[in-house]
């Protein structure tokens, strides 16, 4: 049976990607070696690192800007730590949208002093602050786009003259901006652009080599541009297969193209919520993501029945993250309008049956 996969990520992937890639774990490039078995430093995966690294810089739009993408490892959990160890020299403000903004924060402040310019933690981070103002003498700002537990994402930045830094994991690539009014931007992969197991940073090289701290080699972001992002043994598939994912999105038509049918599936879902009275949203209306729609049962009654229906329909990874409760509907670029309609067709038969 085919199945609908709503999983907040490791996630869906598109299928022509999960072919390529699996054929190439036989048979990589017609060389009869496995994709899984060559040297990185062989020509082969020196032009997927390379491929990949300017594929990401094209579709942001930042290509001739003076910025250069890596493939890290370590998670966007070890780019809280590395944007601080690189960035912070006294002190930085940071959003307080939810679990991984709160995370950085935790980080950060093993490097200097941390200004929390807003919070939405007595609510639950149900809602995206607004209205607060970063200081002009801090050495970045930094922000979180989109929350994924929350299912809360933020449709403005802040105006301002300091670098700014966003966590963009769980919508990158998903919807159209001016990439160029962030500094450093990063990400894990196994959202909207691969496996787990790589971090994309698309970095503004002249915000780097201001800090006056050692720095030690492999968390310092200069080293890697200077290496190519090649300074030890990068993830080789996983690189791999967020290059060929970047590829597809290019022939999709890129971000503007999947923005428009990203938007398509939130307001299917969000209409579902809205309009039948068994669900209630969590996230505040203005802020809803594009990416995580969170929603509960108004009647925990229902729960056993609805959990039924939607696993016999083939949905899986529809549990909300335990900081939320209900379910969360997660709408990444590869997630068809087939699944998102399969979804709101078992919402819709809840509510006549009950
Ligand atoms: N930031 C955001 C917005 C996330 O959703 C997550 C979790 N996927 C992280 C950071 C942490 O990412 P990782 O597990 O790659 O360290």
């Amino acid at each position: 049976m085919e199945k609908h996969n709503f999983s907040a990520g490791p996630c869906i992937l598109p299928h022509e990607v999960f072919l390529e890639a699996s054929q190439s774990i036989l048979n990589f490039n017609d060389s009869g070696l496995s994709i899984l078995e060559i040297s990185h430093r062989s020509k082969d995966f020196v032009d997927v690192m390379e491929e990949a690294r300017n594929l990401a810089l094209e579709l942001l739009g930042l290509e001739g800007k003076g910025y250069k993408a890596l493939f890290l490892q370590g998670g966007a959990s070890m780019e809280f730590l590395m944007v601080a160890y690189n960035l912070l020299e006294k002190k930085a403000a940071y959003l307080n949208t939810g679990t991984w903004s709160d995370k950085a924060i935790k980080e950060a402040k093993l490097f200097g002093d941390v200004i929390e310019v807003a919070s939405s933690k007595e609510a639950n981070f149900s809602y995206i602050p607004k209205g607060y103002t970063v200081p002009e003498d801090v050495d970045y700002f930094h922000c979180t786009s989109n929350n994924t537990i929350f299912g809360t994402q933020m449709k403005s930045f802040p105006a301002t003259d300091v670098p700014v830094v966003c966590d963009m994991s769980s919508d990158i690539f998903s919807r159209q901006m001016d990439f160029s009014t962030f500094d450093l931007i990063y990400a894990g992969a196994q959202k909207n652009m691969g496996p787990a197991g790589t971090t994309l940073v698309v970095v503004k090289e002249d915000i780097l080599g201001k800090v006056s701290r050692k720095i030690p080699s492999m968390m310092d972001y200069k080293i890697h541009i200077g290496k190519g992002s090649m300074f030890n043994t990068p993830a080789v598939f996983p690189v791999y297969v967020s290059m060929l994912t970047l590829r597809w999105l290019k022939e999709k038509g890129g971000i503007e193209a999947i923005e428009k049918e990203n938007e398509k599936k939130a307001t299917l879902v969000y209409s579902e919520v809205d309009l039948n009275p068994l669900f209630k949203g969590f996230a505040a209306n203005e802020d809803r993501s594009m990416m995580n729609a969170t929603f509960t049962l108004e009647n925990g009654d229902l729960k056993e029945t609805f959990d039924e229906m939607w696993k016999e329909a083939g949905i899986v990874g529809l549990n909300g993250h335990r900081s939320v409760g209900g379910y969360r509907a997660s709408m990444y670029n590869a997630l068809s309008m087939e699944s998102v309609g399969t979804l709101v067709d078992v919402m819709s038969e809840l509510e006549r049956k009950a």
